[in-house]
């Protein structure tokens, strides 16, 4: 069994894949070719806004949105400790510096009830996470970013297709940043990124910073960045979007499977009224997880940790010339997440037989314990 099956993925739509590549090798527009935009068009469709940016990664959509915004030294930016490494090195990288608010308990976003009090005034943006696919509460964050004039950047990277409200995730603020790294729900085949925006402004800048800051041919204007999205990429997601929601669809069964039979076994993931989640990870809680990984491995069934190091004991951003000064204490419902966090396998591809011998695993090493 694998945590996520890419081969299964690449077989069911190979000759599809295969064409949309030999489409571009035949035409060798391999920078900013046609699939860039029709990519970017057919998603900003998707996801209910007016303008799309592709780029090279999802990590250089979100550097790229800052950097539009003119975030830079002297500048702070709230965002979650319980991410990816991404969501706050391009914090950094851009010379400003990451704050982090602890999480919700439950759903394990940013709690918006810590948010407030994080808020000084060099603070110019808010970056959520909208982790393991389902979206963060925009409802809370959002009125308190325009109470004190913030940006916010929604870190999109793990819940393209996931909704709120009815509105998809990308469309809830004022920018959004996904990855279409394989791993995520809706993979390329190498790195590629995009930035969903409403604002017509923005998305020129972010046109202007993907490209060296050209305003016009071998014209800069401002600082940017070589992000470009492949398009290669771009084709071979062309090509994968019309099974996409499908996909998400497999997803939420497996999901669903999980929810019901491992209920009452392990601490399950929280999908909150009006919340759905594209499960980008299924993500329990185990108080003794190197048992249940074992026992897991036993089975044959692959488990990850999404994510082991909060982002405040990284050695990055807890000692050097980039240390924030946390303590060992600080943003404890983080501390305890990473603790306890275990993915099990989520991929659109899962046999019936493979899902119940995950569940089957989790209930040996649940069996244990008692
Ligand atoms: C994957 C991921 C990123 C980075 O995306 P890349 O395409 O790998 O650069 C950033 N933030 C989160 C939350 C992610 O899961």
């Amino acid at each position: 069994m694998q945590f996520i099956d890419l081969q299964a993925q690449y077989r069911a739509y190979r000759d599809e894949i295969d064409a949309a590549i030999h489409g571009v090798l035949d035409s060798s527009r391999y920078i900013n070719g046609p699939q860039v935009v029709a990519l970017e068009e057919a998603l900003a469709a998707f996801v209910g806004v007016r303008h799309a940016v592709g780029f090279s990664s999802g990590t250089d959509s979100l550097r790229a949105t800052l950097m539009a915004w003119g975030i830079g030294p002297g500048d702070e930016v709230i965002t979650t400790p319980f991410t990816f490494v991404a969501t706050a090195e391009v914090i950094a990288a851009l010379g400003a510096k990451p704050v982090f608010v602890d999480v919700d308990p439950d759903t394990l976003n940013l709690d918006p009830r810590a948010l407030e009090a994080a808020i000084t005034p060099r603070t110019r943006a808010i970056v959520p996470v909208s982790l393991y696919g389902q979206c963060a509460d925009f409802d809370a964050i959002n009125p308190i970013a325009k109470r004190h004039r913030l940006h916010c950047l929604e870190d999109a990277c793990q819940s393209l297709g996931a909704s709120s409200h009815g509105r998809r995730s990308g469309s809830l603020t004022e920018a959004a940043a996904v990855s279409f790294f394989p791993a995520k729900p809706l993979g390329c085949y190498g790195d590629g990124g995009m930035v969903f925006t409403d604002d017509a402004d923005l998305a020129g800048r972010l046109r202007r910073v993907r490209e060296h800051g050209q305003e016009a041919r071998y014209r800069h204007a401002v600082v940017g960045i070589n992000g470009r999205l492949d398009t290669l990429q771009a084709a071979i997601l062309l090509a994968k979007l019309p099974h996409f929601a499908t996909e998400i669809t497999q997803r939420q069964q497996v999901a669903g499977y999980y929810l019901q039979h491992l209920a009452g076994l392990v601490r399950l993931p929280v999908i909150r009224p009006g919340q759905v989640s594209v499960f980008s990870q299924f993500t329990i809680r185990v108080p003794d997880r190197e048992r249940v990984v074992r026992v897991c491995e036993a089975h044959g069934v692959p488990t990850a940790i999404h994510y082991p190091i909060p982002l405040h004991h990284q050695p990055v951003f807890a000692s050097g010339p980039l240390a924030l000064g946390y303590g060992a204490g600080d943003l404890p419902v983080a501390v305890q997440a990473a603790r306890e966090v275990l993915s099990l396998p989520m991929h659109p591809f899962l046999t019936a037989d493979q899902q119940d011998q995950v569940v089957a695993a989790i209930r040996d090493a649940v069996a244990g314990t008692s």
